[in-house]
């Protein structure tokens, strides 16, 4: 391509050297290599100076098939466009001297022609003094012609003569040969990014192949012994391998060609030959997971054989995402995502698109920014770039960014958020109220119609469902109970779904509303002593007798709840001061509790009673637990609040309500 062609080969400097970092084709990588742990900013501009310039293969694609690739070179007509003079209207093509005295009072007589010139069809006749020629728009103007009356602007008289009463200018309604491109001009600059608009340019230049830069092939490869693919059953301990489709769609999305070799288990030979094997028939690897010093970390061991100069970055100060490791091997980049997804998904994005992009000759991507105010503190660990994932939602004077990440782990904050706010290296945090920039993951922010937060009840989607339906956007942010009350006090939200249990009044909700708010009553959630159907220490007894009976048994292991949480409220009057064994393990949510029961990690807990029946479990079932929404009276005539009001009363959420287990309060 001419604006950016490149040299061939690749510079071989090797920054590691600079930074004391060891990377050099050695069979095993020291422990140091990981304690060197560079800047965001220095890994990437080292890794794309192991990498640039380069050469750019080229291909020719046919025009269709060329949509998204960058062209190559500069793309020149070779005709002109129109290729002949062109009448813009339907009409008559005259020579506009026969009109220059044409008025109201001097109508001007012209003889026709004995010819039609409809679009495609050559003039035989020429257009002499006092004559002219019907033409269709798009007809090519006949010999001596020189501007286009409307058919509006005439009168027949008889076929065979038309009357004009007004003057006509040279080159009235005429397209000229070359007027919109000219043989010889560029119409594409190598570089650019081929849409459909760059696709017409090319159909009128009569133009059916390009040359355009090559998509740079991507081999993907999970690894980890863990890993089961999407669509197959799950064993124990396993999980869905979530890296291999993430960064796949991800490669195709910045200019990729994918191809998917599967998850490899955390074997070294056969690790080593799949890097091998995927390497000889790509541009670049994109491992994940691995990446740390874990016993079962093989693959960085295996880079520093692959080829010259091998890694150039292993730790980078980013959150999430420090295990990243950047290594270019025979001039080929060779990358190991951090193994949670959410990481594997900033890295990628911040490091490696950049480069994917510069390889496929795409331009650096252009993500929509916006400007919100942070309403919490956000702690951040000195010395590295962190990236925080938030939802949007307008407050009274803009848009507050909610952090919506659960740890590095969650990969539904990816799915729930907005975007993603950026914390300084240098900065430990940022403190509520800071203003900041917030890259959007979508091009558009889309305000909620009704905002949310509180804490979330698999019922609340029940409810929702018909604004959804009715094109309302919901937005929902689970911060449990105290911080979707602070957040209503705030005013930052609409509703925030709450169940506080008050020993005092031992009552639900009612005693924390402050001013501004109201109660709206939700429903009601029964709470239990999960067990494992069969089990004969719970079976047909009542919660006091089961807790009774599980305190008798030494080897009985319990799940307890959170502090704070309703639930643990209720477990601590059962045991009465008895701390079992499992007493100390405190998961956070309903669904927790099921899924150690349910595995054995637990014997009992409690829960509420639709977790307990999806989950296959006994259940006793002892209280229930109140679900309401705080409403910010301010907010009540909001349309979407509204809404939400006339859902939560209707026979349709009810029935949804009750079919779940739920008791509409
Ligand atoms: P690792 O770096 O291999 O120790 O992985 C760190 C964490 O990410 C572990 O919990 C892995 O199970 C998880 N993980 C690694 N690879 C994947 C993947 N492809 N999909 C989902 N989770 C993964
Ligand atoms: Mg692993």
């Amino acid at each position: 391509m001419s604006s950016r062609s490149m040299s061939n080969g690749q510079q071989h400097n090797h920054p590691g050297a600079r930074t004391g970092t060891r990377n050099h084709g050695v069979n095993t990588i020291d422990q140091d290599q990981f304690l060197t742990i560079l800047s965001r900013e220095d890994a990437l501009a080292h890794f794309e100076t192991a990498l640039f310039p380069r050469a750019m293969p080229v291909e020719e694609r046919s025009l269709a098939e060329a949509l998204g690739f960058a062209l190559a070179q500069d793309l020149v007509a070779d005709i002109d466009v129109p290729p002949f003079d062109r009448s813009n209207v339907d009409g008559f093509a005259v020579r506009s001297a026969d009109l220059a005295n044409a008025g109201e009072a001097a109508p001007v007589r012209l003889l026709l022609n004995d010819e039609a010139i409809a679009c495609g069809t050559a003039p035989t006749r020429p257009v002499l003094s006092g004559s002219a020629t019907s033409i269709a728009t798009g007809g090519p103007l006949p010999r001596g012609a020189d501007a286009i009356v409307m058919v509006e602007h005439t009168q027949p008289q008889g076929n065979r003569a038309i009357e004009i009463r007004r003057a006509a200018s040279p080159g009235q309604f005429v397209s000229y040969a070359g007027s919109d491109i000219a043989r010889g001009e560029t119409v594409l600059r190598g570089g650019t990014v081929i849409g459909s608009r760059e696709i017409g340019m090319c159909a009128a230049c009569g133009i059916a192949k390009l040359s355009v830069v090559r998509r740079p092939r991507v081999a993907v490869i999970s690894t980890g012994d863990e890993l089961v693919q999407p669509g197959q059953k799950l064993r124990p301990a396993a999980i869905y391998d979530t890296n291999g489709a993430i960064v796949s769609a991800a490669v195709a999305e910045n200019g990729g060609e994918v191809k998917f070799f599967g998850a490899i288990a955390d074997d070294e030979a056969e690790l080593e030959a799949a890097m091998r094997g995927a390497l000889e028939t790509s541009d670049m690897l994109v491992l994940s997971g691995g990446t740390s010093k874990g016993a079962g970390d093989v693959s960085h061991r295996i880079i520093a054989r692959l080829g010259k100069p091998g890694i150039i970055a292993h730790g980078v100060a980013l959150k999430p995402g420090k295990p990243l490791c950047l290594a270019v091997c025979d001039g080929k980049p060779v990358v190991i995502l951090p193994g949670f997804p959410t990481s594997a998904m900033f890295t990628f994005h911040d490091m490696i698109v950049p480069v994917l992009r510069r390889m496929a000759g795409l331009p650096p991507r252009s993500d929509a920014k916006v400007t919100a105010k942070v309403p919490v503190r956000i702690a951040s660990e000195l010395g590295r770039t962190e990236f925080v994932m938030v939802s949007l939602v307008e407050g009274a004077d803009g848009l507050i960014a909610y952090p919506s990440g659960k740890g590095s782990g969650a990969i539904t904050a990816f799915a729930q958020s907005d975007g993603f706010l950026k914390i300084d290296a240098l900065a430990d945090q940022m403190p509520a109220g800071t203003e900041t920039e917030v890259t959007l993951f979508t091009p558009h922010v889309r305000v909620p119609d009704l905002v949310i937060v509180g804490s979330h009840c698999t019922g609340l989607d029940l409810v929702t469902a018909p604004l959804a339906r009715a094109g309302l956007m919901v937005r929902s942010i689970a911060v449990g109970s105290l911080g979707g009350l602070a957040a209503a006090k705030r005013g930052e939200c609409d509703l925030a779904p709450i169940h506080l249990f008050d020993e005092k009044s031992e009552s639900y909700n009612t005693p924390f509303l402050g001013q501004g708010l109201e109660l709206v009553p939700g429903w009601r959630r029964m709470q239990g002593i999960v067990f494992r159907q069969g089990d004969a220490r719970f079976k047909g007894l009542s919660a006091e007798e089961a807790v009774r009976s599980a305190l008798a048994d030494p080897d009985c292991i319990m799940v307890n709840r959170n502090q704070g949480a309703g639930t643990r409220i209720l477990i601590d009057r059962l045991l009465n001061g008895a701390r079992p064994d499992g007493y100390w393990n405190q998961p956070r949510s309903h669904n927790a509790v099921a899924a150690a029961v349910a595995q054995g990690r637990a014997d009992w807990g409690m829960t509420i009673a639709p977790v307990a029946e999806a989950a296959g479990l006994g259940f006793i079932p002892l209280a229930e637990e109140h679900y309401d929404f705080a409403l910010v009276t301010a907010r009540r005539e909001r349309a979407g609040v509204q809404a939400f009001l006339e859902a939560l009363g209707s026979d349709e959420s009810r029935a949804a309500l009750k079919r779940a287990g739920f008791t509409k309060a």
